[in-house]
């Protein structure tokens, strides 16, 4: 039998406010243990919480980037369960009416573009953390992270491979981080994702029961751990068993899921309307008022660079998928405007090869994006060749420096002068007998391919700062002969 995989994301993107989302204590990652929990996030009696008015800026700038529904009344409503890393024991949540519904967002997986309905987006507190390191035969509580402020995006069942859902994530992380409502960072836990998958027979349109992979923050882990929960559904069907709705958690360590607990069931949880809070009253003004805030987003930002620098789709896309490097592209094409074409080609190739091979964020390279303009100006005006632009650039990356003063100092200008490069090909000439003679034996519609050895070779010969053009018609010329 053909099998079909089902699968639906939820989202936990931690906004980035100063302050919590139902407090006035510090919204920070990495502090003490216990050093930023006040009297509410930890539900003390007689304390009241109240609604961080920049949460819901921010969730409702997110809802207007996802083309969804905002809702004129929403209302707080307390998930009650007991952990340890939960004083009050219950979570503050939005349960029947969340502030963000039916929005929907494109993903593209190989080409093709999907709509991928998002179902709702709440918002809710954090929990604290349970630290293990450190402790043996106990556990401790870090409660700094109990009342930051989450934003929960909830997809529809829309999915239909792992691919798709990490296109899906990253196209939420890429929107959360241009709005900059969140950092994103996944090492800290500002991004985390659940799974849910399931599989059903190719061509049906019933849901299958699913299983809720909980708690992934890598879009590599996401991967995998939808590709073993599809495999290993398909084999517990295959073999005549029913799979189980559960909760499970993936182990990167052995690339599998594992279960966890039982699926509890939203009356498990005893949802009522929190009594300390007010529902959040939201009217067109306000609305409009934030729609006025959003920054350009990436498809229109794609749009533009296709427009005015003329770039394909693939490069646009490539360069758009995170704000960081649109800006520095856009900084790069300032310095050489002539030139977008060739400042992209450099910016995805030696700037990106160099980042990635030292693991480094764009905002932290260490060839600034003015360079990089100077660099593609030297290029475009014939001073120096691509490939010696490469090496220009590993100058730039490793020493510092100008552009100019490098080109000078190391004696890379392009050789342009026609007698040098005479001299060159004419040394290749006598030097490649044999080669020379094959080339003039061969009918002239095969010499266009046999040319590039000789070509190579003065290339070679010139340290690589021959100009290539006159050294193809050098060589053809004199090759006649
Ligand atoms: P919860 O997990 O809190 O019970 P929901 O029942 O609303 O919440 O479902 C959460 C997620 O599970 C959504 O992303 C939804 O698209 C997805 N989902 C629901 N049913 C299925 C299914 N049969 N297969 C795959 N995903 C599903
Ligand atoms: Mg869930």
């Amino acid at each position: 039998m053909k099998w079909e995989s089902v699968i639906g994301l939820e989202l936990h993107v931690q906004l980035a406010t100063r302050s919590k989302i139902f407090s006035g204590a510090a919204n920070r990652f990495g502090e003490s243990p216990n050093t930023l929990a006040c009297a509410v996030d930890l539900g003390l009696p007689g304390v009241l919480p109240v609604a961080n008015e920049e949460v819901i800026r921010m969730a409702v700038m997110f809802g207007l980037a996802v083309d969804a529904s905002i809702a004129g009344q929403s209302v707080f409503a307390r998930k009650n369960y007991f952990y340890p890393d939960l004083p009050k024991g219950y979570q503050i949540s939005q349960y029947e009416l969340p502030i963000v519904s039916a929005g929907r967002v494109q993903i593209q997986v190989d080409g093709t573009t999907r709509e991928i309905g998002i179902t709702r987006a709440h918002l809710e507190e954090d929990a604290g953390k349970s630290v293990h390191e450190g402790f043996t035969g106990s556990t401790g509580i870090d409660l700094n992270r109990a009342g930051a402020p989450l934003i929960e995006i909830v997809s529809e069942p829309d999915l239909r491979s792992a691919g798709e859902a990490v296109a899906l994530m990253k196209k939420i992380h890429a929107l959360v981080r241009y709005l900059e409502i969140s950092d994103g960072n996944m090492q800290e836990g500002s991004f985390r994702c659940d799974a849910n998958v399931s599989i059903r027979p190719a061509g049906e349109s019933g849901l299958g029961t699913r299983t809720e992979t909980k708690n992934i923050n890598s879009f590599r882990f996401v991967e995998q751990a939808i590709n073993y929960e599809i495999d290993r559904q398909i084999g517990l069907v295959e073999a005549g068993q029913e799979v189980i709705q559960e909760t499970r958690l993936f182990d990167p360590d052995r690339n599998e899921t594992r279960p966890m607990r039982g699926k509890e069931e939203a009356n498990d949880y005893r949802y009522f309307p929190d009594p300390d809070l007010p529902p959040v009253v939201i009217d067109n003004d306000y609305i409009e008022s934030v729609r006025r805030q959003l920054p350009e987003l990436p498809e229109q930002k794609q749009q533009r660079f296709m427009e005015t620098y003329g770039l394909s789709e693939y490069d646009s896309s490539y360069l758009v998928a995170n704000r960081e490097t649109a800006d520095y592209y856009e900084a790069a094409v300032v310095a050489a405007p002539e030139q977008p074409k060739l400042v992209a080609n450099t910016v995805m190739g030696v700037l990106s090869a160099s980042l990635n091979r030292e693991n480094l964020d764009i905002k932290d390279s260490k060839v600034s994006a003015d360079k990089v303009g100077n660099l593609v100006i030297r290029i475009a005006d014939g001073t120096i060749s691509n490939k010696i632009g490469k090496q220009v650039f590993e100058s730039l990356w490793e020493g510092g420096g100008d552009v100019d003063d490098i080109i000078e100092k190391q004696g890379l200008k392009q050789v342009t002068d026609s007698s040098e490069i005479g001299r060159l090909v004419d040394e290749v000439i006598a030097g490649n007998e044999a080669q020379v003679q094959q080339y003039r034996n061969a009918a002239p519609e095969k010499r266009g391919k046999m040319i590039g050895y000789f070509v190579g070779q003065v290339m070679k010969k010139s340290k690589g700062k021959a100009n290539p053009k006159q050294v193809n018609l050098l060589l053809a010329e004199k090759l006649e002969k």
